[in-house]
C-alpha cells in the first residue's frame, strides 16, 4: 500500500475513532459514520512552492501532498487543472464585485465528478477490488465507469430511469454494467445498497467511500491558486449530496492552517426550489436535514432528497459564515442562457443553480459589490443541451 507521507489515516466524522490509514476504508468500522483522510499538518511546510503546488504535474494531483495517495499511484487522466474564468458582464448582471467561474465542464468526462471517481478508483484498485458499484443520478456513475475501466476493474452503475440518455448511454460505452432503476435517486440507491450486499462489491457512492469529498477538496487548492493564493469572499456551490462542498470546507480550511492563505470564503449551497432540504435546514435554523417529500426539478444532478451527510453540510455553510439558498427551475435554466449568451461559458442546467444562487444572493445583499465570488460550474452544458434548448422555446425564442 501507498500513502503520501503527511496522511496518517482515517477519522470518523461522527464517533471521532481514529484509524489507520486503508484503502479498503468504506463507513466508520465502530459506528457506521462518514470517514474523513486526516493528515499530520505540523510535518509540511507552508509554502506553496515547499509543498509542491509550485509545479507538478498540470492535473489535481499536483496538490497530492494533501491527498491519501500519491500522483504516481493514482489512475489519472489529467483531470482537475480547470481555470477559474473572469465574468465581469455577470459580475454587473449579478451584482457582485467580480465573479469569477470555475469551469469544471473541462473535466474528462465532463463534470467535476471525476475528481472524485479518480481517488476513489485509485483507492479500490490500490485495496484490491475486483468490482465497484455506486448509484447515481448520471454523472459520477459515468465518471465512476470510466475510471474503473482505466482500473481494469468492473463497475456497476445503479441510475434511476430519469438520468440523462448521455450519462446512461456513456456507462455502456465505458463497459461498466448498467442498471436503469425504475424511480428517482433514492431507489437506485436502495437498489445498489442491496446489490452490493449481496455480491460484496466495494461501494463507492457519495460519502460511502472516504475518498470522493477528498477528491473534489481540490477544487479549491485550484481556486486559492488561480487567486495568486488568497481566498476568495464567498463561494457559491450547486448542491445535491454536498459532496464538493464538504471537501471545499476541507481544503479552504487546510490552506489556512497552512499558512497558504490568510482567510476562510464563505460557503453558499445553492439548491432547487423543488428539492431544497439544505437550504430548509438553514432557514429552520435545524442541526439535521429532513428528507425532502416530492422533488421535483429539472435538475436531476442535485436532485438529493435526502442527503447522507446533511449535518455535515450544514456545519460547512455555518462555520464558514456562509449560508444558503433555492431558486426556481425557471430561474436556474434563465442563468444558464445568461452565462452562455453574455460570458460564453456553458454551464450545466444543474451547475447554473449557483449562478441562479448568487443571484438571488445579491438581491439579498448577501453577496455585494465588494465581493470576489467563486461560481462553480460543475459540469458541461453539453449534458443539458435539450434541456436549455427547451427553455427558449419557451420564451418563444
Ligand atoms: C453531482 C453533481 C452536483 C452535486 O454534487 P454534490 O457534491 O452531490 O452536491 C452538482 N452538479 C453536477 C453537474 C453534478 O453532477
Ligand atoms: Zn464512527
Amino acid at each position: 500500500m501507498e500513502t503520501t507521507s503527511a496522511c496518517t489515516g482515517l477519522t470518523c466524522t461522527e464517533c471521532d475513532a481514529s484509524h489507520d490509514p486503508d484503502p479498503a476504508a468504506g463507513r466508520c468500522p465502530e459506528c457506521g459514520g462518514i470517514l474523513d483522510p486526516t493528515y499530520d499538518y505540523a510535518s509540511l511546510s507552508g509554502t506553496p512552492s515547499a509543498l509542491g503546488f509550485a509545479d507538478g504535474p498540470d492535473s489535481m494531483y499536483r496538490y497530492d501532498a494533501l491527498l491519501p495517495f500519491p500522483a504516481s499511484a493514482s489512475v489519472t487522466m489529467a483531470e482537475g487543472a480547470t481555470p477559474l474564468v473572469d465574468c465581469p458582464s455577470l459580475a454587473d448582471e449579478v451584482g457582485v464585485g467580480r465573479l469569477l467561474i470555475k469551469d469544471e465542464g473541462r473535466n474528462p468526462t465532463g463534470t467535476f465528478k471525476d475528481r472524485g471517481a479518480t481517488v476513489a478508483v485509485t483507492a479500490a484498485a490500490m485495496a484490491g477490488a475486483s468490482d465497484v458499484a455506486l448509484p447515481s443520478a448520471g454523472n459520477a456513475g459515468q465518471a465512476a465507469a470510466a475510471y474503473a475501466g482505466r482500473a481494469g476493474l468492473d463497475a456497476h452503475v445503479f441510475l434511476p430511469s430519469r438520468a440523462g440518455f448521455d450519462q446512461k448511454a456513456m456507462v455502456n460505452v465505458h463497459g461498466a454494467d448498467l442498471t436503469v432503476v425504475e424511480g428517482r435517486l433514492p431507489e437506485a440507491a436502495d437498489a445498489c445498497a442491496d446489490a452490493v450486499a449481496e455480491a460484496s462489491w466495494t461501494a463507492i457512492g457519495s460519502f460511502e467511500t472516504p475518498y470522493r469529498h477528498e477528491g473534489k477538496k481540490t477544487m479549491f487548492y485550484e481556486v486559492a491558486r488561480s487567486l495568486d493564493w488568497t481566498a476568495p469572499d464567498a463561494v457559491v456551490y450547486p448542491t445535491g449530496g454536498g459532496v464538493g462542498l464538504v471537501g471545499v470546507h476541507k481544503a479552504a480550511r487546510e490552506l489556512e492552517r497552512l499558512g497558504v492563505t490568510d482567510d476562510l470564503p464563505r460557503l453558499y449551497a445553492a439548491q432547487a426550489a423543488g428539492c431544497a432540504p439544505i437550504a430548509r435546514a438553514v432557514e429552520e435554523d435545524r442541526e439535521q436535514t429532513t428528507p425532502w417529500e416530492t422533488p421535483d426539478t429539472i435538475c436531476g444532478g442535485i436532485e438529493v432528497p435526502d442527503p447522507a451527510a446533511g449535518s455535515l453540510v450544514l456545519d460547512a455553510v455555518r462555520a464558514s459564515g456562509g449560508g444558503a439558498v433555492a431558486t426556481d427551475d425557471d430561474a436556474i435554466l434563465e442563468s444558464a442562457c445568461t452565462a452562455a449568451a453574455s460570458a460564453g461559458v456553458e454551464m450545466g442546467a444543474p451547475c447554473a443553480a449557483a449562478l441562479s444562487g448568487a443571484e438571488a444572493l445579491a438581491a439579498d445583499d448577501e453577496l455585494g459589490t465588494d465581493d470576489t465570488v467563486v461560481v462553480l460550474n460543475t459540469g458541461s452544458a453539453n449534458k443539458d443541451t435539450d434541456v436549455l434548448r427547451s427553455h427558449l422555446m419557451k420564451k418563444g425564442i
